[in-house]
């Protein structure tokens, strides 16, 4: 096999992913690290790259505290009333607290925020959201965050972490590869932030084959932010609560600006509000969840699942009438140029124009991720001043390994905190590591060249697997001896679709089920060992990969020891239908043993630390 150069780069603080949660980490490593060796690796280029790479048009969350719109109070009740209870009240207060400063920053940065021209404020979408002209978004926060660094590495995927090899609970760096030139890179750090985005592609998705990058959430996003801390020995939580999201049919095009905004709708098939039918339904399943306001967002997605199984499909956003109003007519459809423009492209394809058709909306496959109106990710320590003790073991942010800080989707229990909120968490996560690594001293972690050296032999396998089997190719693609990354993502979306709760499946799933699931990947983690790689891109989709599969793994392992159906509408467990507030008012946790390939879960409890 070829001999690849082996890169070693030193920095105090390592962040793993340069987008929104990794800029802030970057951002803010500077302000309180001036002399800090401070270094942000990217698998993709910060200028375009995570979930906001294409734009928003919208700033989800943002309290007003200047104007007495919101206090970080209310944010926290929002995303608990919308989590069906179960929030880490303490880091989402934490967030809320800090989140406008975050957003001014942008604004002074040169991010075009609306402003209502009566009150001269922000223009609010909805109570937290704030409007803005967000095509170029991203790379104004990248700017920041490659003036603060010492070096942002971009096109450098990361496979693993390294732990120090004098205490093993301790992170030591990471280890990746070159996208485009292949050479090995070593990155050893004091402390490491992770911030490598959600998880999408570990169901399989309705658009398939040649649609199959038509999914609602950012196609590259492949759970690197679990499964380099699940290695790792960290503990996770609430990975059982993925998202699915109800959007327009295809495209995936938003649909928040147009409830909020533009006020639309929706209807059946047969022009009838559909969701008082379900109602009385949805309340024997949850109690007086359903009382709550606003609606859960998972009750208002059962609501359309109930009714399209009814049959009285499909259901529909009625945009007709807000669409005869100039105004509104161009925010809608600016609103997916500035951050979805395929939803645009549908339907010119499709022969739509909401101001004569109603377009359709659909519910999407489920995705893993921390920052939206879900909350799986990494169990984090909370900040001093307000976390329950039991949620306090080191600084804040760090996870259950010393030195491994995260931010944004990576962070587990902390819902609704959205671009600024993750990038809040980066500038939170990024004042721990620095305070961590100041409080060292001498005792600094060490690599260890044995663990690197057997790392650099597994990440290039899959290209020496290519190399040796591709003469034995029986047909087309097929071979015997090497399995391609395209062909085991497929396997696994479909081992999740089938058994984990897609859509295939109607997202429901039971013991029985999850069962054989947790079978099927294991054999399919099995065969992982036999991922072939013609080049550096395949390489890099063989990684995306064994991290999406482990991720998956967590999911299915979360999802069986959760025995309630607590978000109805996100999945359904059959056996266990109801909500139970007496055994599972509480957070499920999770620990993989990397020697053992075991999980241990167990239960944390809920504070309410807000009233
Ligand atoms: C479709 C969609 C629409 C949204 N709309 C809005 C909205 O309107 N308003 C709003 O405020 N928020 C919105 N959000 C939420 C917002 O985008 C996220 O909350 C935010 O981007 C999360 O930040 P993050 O840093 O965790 O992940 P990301 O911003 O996705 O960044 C993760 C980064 O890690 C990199 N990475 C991943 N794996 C690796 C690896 N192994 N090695 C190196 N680098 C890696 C990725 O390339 C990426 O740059 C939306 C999200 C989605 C998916």
């Amino acid at each position: 096999m070829r001999r690849r150069k082996t890169v070693f780069v030193d920095s105090d603080i390592l962040v793993i992913g340069g987008g929104m949660g990794g800029c802030g980490a970057t951002y803010e490593s500077r302000y309180w690290g001036r002399d800090l060796k401070i270094v942000c690796v990217e698998k993709a280029n910060i200028e375009r790259s995570g979930a906001v790479a294409q734009g928003l048009y919208a700033i989800n969350c943002y309290m007003g505290m200047q104007w007495n719109e919101n206090q970080p109070e209310d944010h926290v009740r929002y995303a608990r009333n919308d989590l069906m209870g179960l929030v880490r009240e303490d880091l989402g207060y934490d967030i809320a607290r800090h989140v406008d400063s975050t957003v001014h920053k942008f604004e002074e940065w040169g991010l075009p925020i609306m402003r209502d021209p009566k009150t001269g404020r922000y223009q609010r979408e909805g109570k937290w959201q704030i409007m803005i002209h967000g095509e170029s978004y991203k790379p104004i926060v990248a700017e920041a965050a490659r003036k603060a660094a010492t070096e942002v590495y971009n096109r450098i995927m990361v496979t693993h972490l390294l732990m120090d090899k004098t205490r093993p609970n301790r992170v030591a760096g990471a280890v990746g590869f070159n996208v485009r030139n292949g050479n090995f890179y070593v990155f050893r750090a004091k402390a490491v932030i992770v911030a490598a985005g959600g998880a999408s592609h570990i169901f399989k998705p309705r658009a398939v084959g040649e649609g199959m990058g038509r999914t609602w959430y950012a196609p590259w996003s492949s759970a690197s932010a679990y499964a380099l801390p699940i290695l790792a020995g960290a503990k996770m939580t609430q990975m059982e609560n993925r998202i699915v999201l109800t959007r327009f049919k295809d495209g995936y095009g938003p649909v928040g600006a147009y409830f909020l905004h533009l006020k639309t709708y929706t209807e059946n098939a047969y022009g009838e509000n559909y969701e008082p039918t379900w109602y009385e339904h949805t309340r024997q399943l949850v109690g007086d969840y359903v009382d709550r306001h606003p609606v859960p967002t998972c009750l208002r997605n059962h609501a359309l699942l109930e009714e399209v199984k009814a049959g009285r499909g499909p259901i529909r956003m009625v945009t007709k009438e807000a669409f005869q109003d100039p105004h509104k007519e161009t925010v809608g459809w600016e609103n997916f140029l500035g951050m979805t423009i395929g939803q645009a492209v549908v339907w010119a394809s499709q022969n739509i124009d909401p101001k004569e058709i109603n377009p359709e909306l659909t519910t999407s496959e489920p995705y893993v991720m921390g920052s939206h109106a879900t909350c799986s990710g990494a169990w984090a320590s909370g900040p001093e001043d307000c976390a329950p003790a039991e949620y306090r073991w080191g600084y804040n942010r760090m996870m259950t390994v010393e030195g491994l800080f995260g931010a944004g989707d990576t962070i587990g229990g902390t819902a609704h905190k959205f671009s600024s909120g993750s990038f809040t968490e980066g500038r939170i996560a990024a004042k721990a590591a620095v305070k961590y690594v100041n409080d060292l001293g001498n005792d600094q972690p060490q690599v260890s060249e044995a663990e690197y050296e057997d790392l650099k032999k597994t990440v290039y396998k899959p290209l020496e697997n290519y190399a040796v089997g591709r003469n034995e190719i029986v047909a087309g693609t097929v071979s015997p001896s090497y399995l391609l990354p395209i062909h085991g993502l497929q396997r696994l979306e479909k081992i999740m679709d089938e058994y984990v709760g897609g859509i295939g499946a109607h997202y429901t799933t039971n013991e029985p089920l999850l069962t054989r699931g947790i079978e099927l990947l294991g054999m399919l983690k099995e065969d992982l060992a036999y991922l072939g790689a013609e080049d550096l891109h395949q390489l890099q989709r063989a990684w995306e990969l064994q991290h999406r599969v482990l991720a998956s793994e967590s999911v299915t392992q979360h999802t069986l020891f959760r025995t309630e159906t607590r978000w109805p509408g996100y999945y359904y467990r059959a056996d266990h239908p109801k909500l139970d507030d007496k055994d599972w008012h509480c957070f499920t946790l999770s620990r993989y043993d990397r020697d053992s390939g075991k999980w241990e879960m167990e239960k944390a409890p809920v504070y309410h630390i807000i009233d």
